[in-house]
Parts: structure tokens; sequence; C-alpha cells
């Protein structure tokens, strides 16, 4: 079994594919984790992030691995714990740069495949039901209005000790958005068997309950 989840920035996708997962049995991979890696190794060691080789060489090269974490998952690149680096502004401002590179797309995708070869998942993203998973089982886009995504982003942040502003916030989101939906390569799309969730209404513990009905519905249709 295999849930993609995908959408803009900030509209709770990790929160519920991690409860979605425990529920199921299944095991989160956070995709934009790996591109946020991969954007940290870019920014430590000097490289160009507006050239594509570049990037995508480092990105080839690096060992990212992923494990559980709360409330983010446990991010290492070649032996170096940076889950608190990959989070922060610099980070976060640079990592849709990064990502739009096809070279780099090629690795991150690849790398994602092979972590979900074997067993049950549940993958976010931007393009997990687009590209990484096509034949995924159940396929979610989660959105919200990007006024919410930015009180909860913030939220989130403060939580976990980074100091931001709320305007500062909401100007990430919506330029990481525009960019993620305008890149030429697997740009931020719905999958048109995709079903649209809208959490700007609903706390996360109601999407999770619409995914699993999802779920459940495709377990009985097999
Ligand atoms: O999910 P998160 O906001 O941490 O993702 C960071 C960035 O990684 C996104 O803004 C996007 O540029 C990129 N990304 C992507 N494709 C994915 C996951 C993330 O391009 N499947």
């Amino acid at each position: 079994m295999i849930v993609a989840i995908d959408g803009p920035a900030a509209a709770g996708k990790s929160t519920v594919a991690r409860q979605v997962a425990v529920r199921i049995g299944a095991t989160y991979l956070d995709s934009g984790a790996i591109y946020r890696a991969v954007t940290w190794a870019a920014l430590a060691r000097g490289v160009d992030l507006d050239d594509p080789r570049a990037c995508g060489d480092l990105a080839e090269t690096l060992e990212i691995r992923l494990a559980p974490g709360d409330p983010h998952v446990l991010v290492s690149v070649d032996g170096r714990e940076v889950t608190r680096e990959v989070r922060a502004s610099d980070v976060s401002e640079a990592v849709s740069r990064v990502a739009a590179h096809t070279p780099v797309r090629r690795a991150v995708t690849e790398l994602s495949r092979k972590m979900m070869a074997r067993g049950d998942w549940v993958c976010d993203g931007r393009d997990v039901g687009t590209v990484i998973v096509p034949n995924a089982d159940v396929k979610v886009f989660l959105t919200a209005d990007p006024a919410r995504r930015a009180e909860r982003r913030l939220r989130d942040l403060e939580a976990s000790g980074h100091d931001h502003d709320l305007q500062r916030v909401l100007d990430d989101i919506v330029r990481r958005d525009h960019l993620d939906s305008t890149r030429a390569d697997s740009p931020l799309t719905r999958a048109a068997d995709a079903v649209v969730v809208d959490s700007s209404t609903r706390d996360a513990d109601e999407v999770v309950e619409v995914i699993l009905e999802l779920v459940r519905t495709r377990v009985e249709a097999v």
C-alpha cells in the first residue's frame, strides 16, 4: 500500500502523513526533507544553487538518510545529523531553486523510489502522486488557504525554537508555491486521480480520518 500526499507548502502534509502511517502500520517518507538535505549541503559547500549540473552531481553523491522523528524526520547527510539545519530559514528560502533542477529531481526521485521499493508507505511532497509513484494506491492533494498555512507553520517553527514572524512565513510560503508550481520539471500539481482535501477548516485529526476512509475504500475494492 502506498499513500501519496501532495500539496502546497505548510498544508499540514507531514503531520497528517505521519499519523496516517502510524494508523495503517506504514512508514512515513518526507520527500521534501531529501530536497532540504541536498540544499543544506549545497549551501554548506558553496555550490552554485543555480547550476543544475553542480547541484545534481552533489545530490547523487550525498549519502542522505532519514529516520523516524517527531515533529520532523531525522535527517543525516554523509553521517552528520542535520535535522535542525534543514528547517532553518536559509534552507527554506533556497530549496525551491535547487529542487527545480532536473538532475536533482532525478536523484531524489530515484532515492525515494528505492526507499519505497518494499513494504507500505505514506509519502508526502509535491510530485509523489504525479511522478515518484504514479501508481500509488491512494492519492491525496492536501491544500488550505495561505493565511491558515502561514499561521500553522509559524506555530511549528516557534515550537521547534526557530524565530520567525508571520509576514515572513507567509511570504516564504507564497514564493515557494509559485516556484514549485511554475517549474518546468514535475511542477506541483494535482494528479488527475487525486482526491482534494482542504484543511483550512479541518484539524489534522479530521484530515487523517478522511484519508483513512480513502484507504479503507481502496482496500475493500481490491
Ligand atoms: O515539504 P517541504 O516544504 O519540506 O519541501 C521543501 C521543498 O522541497 C518544496 O518547497 C519543494 O521545492 C521541494 N519538493 C519538491 N518535490 C517534492 C517534495 C519537496 O520539489 N516531492
